[in-house]
């Protein structure tokens, strides 16, 4: 089946590789009909982690049930599915407690599996005809039959989860005012989830136009930080207070401010922009042990975070991969009533063979390359 495949730094192909086969009694195999390109996948690309030359990308998938293991109870050939990308077991003591971006069983010690990710397992991503999907009752979302909301629900592996993840970790209230900073599709979710948990006003801090417009027409406060000083800019329209709540949805690959040596560090930032006792959620990807990272500290995963600012506010910290398995159903039957549609973010439907080229324009962040879809 054709698949991509990364080579190298900022190279990936599409080349046949062999066909994934049902390997444990409790996998099915699902034939592809949508994989997203996700900035995570970036760090890869760029270069930036270890990832092996062969493998094959994609951790966002949607697809049709194609062939189901002996072991598989719930799940028949047939049924169009949704794969959260973290890959769990459903029976360790992290998944029980609901922590599915953290399996025990399929990363023992560290915790969390996913689909096409350097050191997350050997699985295989779905950027590709076919999939392989290990403990399938428990990893695969059930979708109404057709094709219709399709790339809303192809938002479900990843983004839309991984949004509401950081709005859940800063515990977003009715009423609330929240400061996002990212606008990528993962932040835009972050402040769509937020409005969705009832905030009154939420800022999206980014400096790329069109993302900006995006967060507008959600209903969000676009800031962009290559304008005004984002802390200020939201402390003013605060009263002076800074926000209840805030997002991390850069990370580490936060760009460098200008006249400056070090990237930004966005966790600081919010420091400064959330008020006194307030929360903050981060599920921008920080990565110890990372050679190409913009600075060294940042490679070794050791951010000059102000501890004495956060203790001196009280404030809370959430981290870490979004356990999509507890947001899913909740946000599929969302999508179905009709009151999200995550979709508004997808700037482009291409087929596999444009893989290439897409992942060279979302690297550079290009217009119309926020959220690329792939349909193998
Ligand atoms: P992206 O790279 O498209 O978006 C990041 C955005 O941050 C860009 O629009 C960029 O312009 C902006 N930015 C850079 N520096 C900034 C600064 N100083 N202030 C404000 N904005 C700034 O990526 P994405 O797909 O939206 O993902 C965002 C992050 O979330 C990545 O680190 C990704 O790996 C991570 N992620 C985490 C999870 C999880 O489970 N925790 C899941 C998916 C993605
Ligand atoms: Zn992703």
């Amino acid at each position: 089946m054709k698949a991509v495949v990364y080579q190298e730094p900022f190279t990936v192909s599409v080349q046949d590789v062999e066909d994934p086969r049902i390997e444990d009694p409790t996998d099915v195999l699902v034939w592809v009909t949508s994989s997203a390109i996700c900035g995570s996948d970036l760090h890869m690309y760029e270069g930036r982690t270890d990832a092996p030359s062969g493998l094959v990308f994609g951790h966002e998938n949607t697809g049709i049930v194609e062939e189901v293991g002996p072991g598989v109870a719930s799940i028949k050939r047939g049924d169009r599915v949704s794969m959260p990308f973290n890959v769990a077991c459903g029976f360790c003591k992290n998944c029980l407690a609901g922590r599915t971006g953290f399996c025990l069983t399929v990363n023992p010690g560290f915790g969390g599996g996913a689909y096409g990710y350097v050191s997350m397992g050997p699985y295989r991503g779905g950027q590709a005809e076919y999939l392989r999907v290990p403990f399938a009752d428990f990893n695969c979302l059930k979708l109404p039959p057709g094709d219709e909301h399709e790339n809303d629900f192809a938002m479900l592996a990843d983004i839309f989860p991984t949004g509401y993840h950081g709005a859940t970790l800063a515990q977003v209230g009715p009423g609330e005012t929240v400061a996002v900073f990212g606008a990528g599709p993962v932040g835009l979710m972050a402040a769509y989830s937020s409005l969705i948990k009832g905030a009154a006003t939420v800022f999206v801090v980014d400096r790329v136009e069109s993302r900006l417009r995006l967060a507008e027409r959600i209903g969000a406060v676009p800031v962009d930080f290559s304008k005004v000083d984002p802390i200020e800019a939201i402390r003013e329209q605060t009263q002076g207070d800074g926000t209840d709540k805030g997002i991390d949805a850069v990370g580490y690959q936060a760009t460098v401010p200008e006249g400056e040596e070090q990237p930004a560090i966005v966790l600081n930032q919010l420091i400064q922009t959330v008020r006194a006792t307030g929360m903050i959620g981060v599920v921008g990807l920080y990565v110890p042990g990372d050679p190409g990272a913009p600075s060294e500290e940042a490679g070794r995963g050791e951010l000059l975070v102000r501890f004495g600012k956060l203790f001196e506010k009280g404030l809370r910290i959430g981290t870490g991969q979004a356990n999509v398995k507890a947001y899913n159903r909740q946000l599929r039957d969302l999508i179905i009533a009709g009151r999200a549609e995550p979709s508004f973010v997808v700037s482009k439907e291409l087929p596999l063979e444009d893989a290439p080229d897409a992942y060279a324009r979302f690297d550079k962040r290009e217009e119309g390359y926020s959220k690329v879809v792939l349909k193998p």
